[in-house]
């Protein structure tokens, strides 16, 4: 088909970090691209229900709390407690930062945004809000996704919520349950413990974030537990019941627990019911969830997906990435240096976690002779200072080659600390050692200053 019978050379549904991302790449590489976004403003369910909303208010509470309890203020007998709505005030102002510096990315770039649903007619037809066909040479699906609703929850009962309506709670609870201890659920479980409210986790698996490593998982759970979250590992929900004055989580173990609110934190399932996918022909998996392939390619070749709506790992950073591949493919640049494969995982909990490369029980099970180099926050400099001893950097490292092989942190900006460790695996073979950091001058006091720690307790462990 004769490129000029396209109205556009790329069409993204959804204006998220997955679909930004590809529209960027692709614009920059000369190709002509819109982006359909059905929600009154763009940024996708990034900036307006998960990360940017949580993470702000995640930032508010741990620094106001953080001031409350210090020293000073306790001297002076400063006892406040500060309502959910006043902590979320910044929230908008942050949120409405983000969508007009996105915006004008958009405009600089020539992008048109077309505001409605997007369904298809055809493979290379869409209609958008109803309006006349538009016809697109490629298109890349980055429609996300939305909290998963099982059957027989109420969801529209005033004290049950999801991820999407938690933040919109009216006057704070005095106890919540959360239902789902994924990533979402246990990031809410320290976000509301930390604002004084009885929080019971309830977990449907044995232990916390389980693709975590051990010992991480270990810190996590002591960590909640220490804090006052009530911890509740392989349960499965019988009924929720919503009352007047409370709900109540009937569980299959036959526990019940009452509690003032509940969120819903158990699966999300993808955006693809409304997109027409029957026409093209494409099909979804139970989840709502489009397959893919290394390229982002559905087995529609000119079709791609990328985001929460091919799945795991579902998080912005990883979405960014994928939107920025898929337009490379289109255009024909395959390029190894985005690192697709090379995900890092940031958890915004209390502490916060965060990791990249493989685990000890990964390296244990294929048998790869690793050795470790932990460095504790409570012994550097930089951390007695602030005060944020809580924490551990740890290296895996191939005991034979010193290449690294996994970076695991938890502790006070774990998810900036493990990019140094990112930044060395990554060099080619030779330069992605422990080396590095035996070698090299740290700042002083920094909390960089752990790998330098960590790397000399790994070698010392070699012999
Ligand atoms: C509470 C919470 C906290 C989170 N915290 C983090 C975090 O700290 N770090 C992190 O990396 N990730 C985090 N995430 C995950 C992150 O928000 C998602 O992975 C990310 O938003 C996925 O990007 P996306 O582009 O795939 O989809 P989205 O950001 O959801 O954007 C999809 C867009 O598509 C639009 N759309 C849907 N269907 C159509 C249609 N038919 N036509 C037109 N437009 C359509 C939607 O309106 C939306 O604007 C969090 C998620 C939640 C819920």
């Amino acid at each position: 088909m004769n490129d000029s019978q396209f109205d556009y050379d790329l069409l993204v549904l959804g204006s998220g970090p997955g679909g930004e991302g590809a529209a960027m790449q692709a614009t920059k590489g000369g190709m002509r691209v819109a982006v359909a976004e059905r929600y009154t403003q763009i940024g996708g369910g990034c900036t307006h229900w998960g990360t940017i909303p949580s993470k702000a208010l995640r930032y508010t509470i741990t620094s106001t709390m953080k001031t409350l309890q210090s020293p000073i203020f306790q001297e002076l007998g400063v006892h406040v407690s500060p309502s959910l709505a006043q902590l979320q005030r910044g929230t908008q102002a942050i949120i409405a930062k983000q969508v007009s510096m996105r915006q004008s990315f958009y405009e600089r770039n020539n992008v048109p945004v077309l505001r409605g649903n997007a369904r298809f007619l055809d493979q290379h037809t869409i209609t958008i809000g109803g309006c006349d066909p538009i016809r697109a040479k490629h298109f890349v699906i980055a429609t996300g996704s939305r909290p998963f609703h099982p059957e027989g929850v109420d969801f529209d009962h005033p004290r049950i919520f999801d991820s999407d309506t938690v933040l919109n709670m009216p006057p704070q609870p005095g106890s919540m349950a959360i239902y789902g201890a994924g990533v979402i659920g246990t990031e809410y479980a320290s976000m509301f413990r930390n604002m004084g409210i009885k929080v019971n986790l309830i977990n449907t698996r044995a232990k916390l974030l389980e693709f975590l490593d051990d010992e991480i998982i270990d810190a996590l759970a002591y960590h909640l537990r220490d804090q006052g979250v009530i911890l509740r590992h392989n349960e499965e929900m019988e009924r929720i019941e919503g009352t007047d004055d409370g709900v109540v989580l009937h569980l299959v173990s036959g526990k019940r627990l009452k509690t003032d609110t509940l969120l819903w934190a158990n699966g999300r399932t993808g955006n693809t019911d409304e997109l027409g996918l029957e026409t093209i022909p494409l099909e979804a998996n139970s989840r709502g969830q489009l397959e893919v392939d290394e390229q982002f390619q559905t087995s529609v070749p000119h079709i791609y997906a990328v985001g929460d709506v091919i799945g795991f790992p579902a998080l912005a950073s990883a979405a960014y990435t994928q939107g920025r591949a898929a337009a490379m493919h289109m255009l024909g640049k395959i390029d190894g240096n985005l690192r697709i494969n090379d995900i890092p995982t940031g958890i915004y909990t209390s502490p916060e976690i965060s990791s990249v490369g493989k685990t000890e029980r990964e390296l244990t099970a294929a048998k790869v002779p690793y050795e470790v180099g932990h460095s504790l926050f409570r012994s550097l400099a930089r951390a007695q200072i602030t005060g944020e001893t809580t924490g551990m950097l740890k290296i895996l490292f191939h005991r034979d080659t010193l290449e690294i092989l996994g970076v695991h942190c938890f502790g006070a900006n774990a998810s900036e600390i493990v990019h140094i460790g990112q930044a060395i695996m990554s060099q080619p073979e030779g330069r992605n050692t422990l080396e590095y950091f035996t070698e090299t001058t740290f700042n002083y006091p920094t909390m960089a200053e752990a790998y330098r720690v960590a790397a000399l307790n790994g070698m010392n462990r070699l012999f």
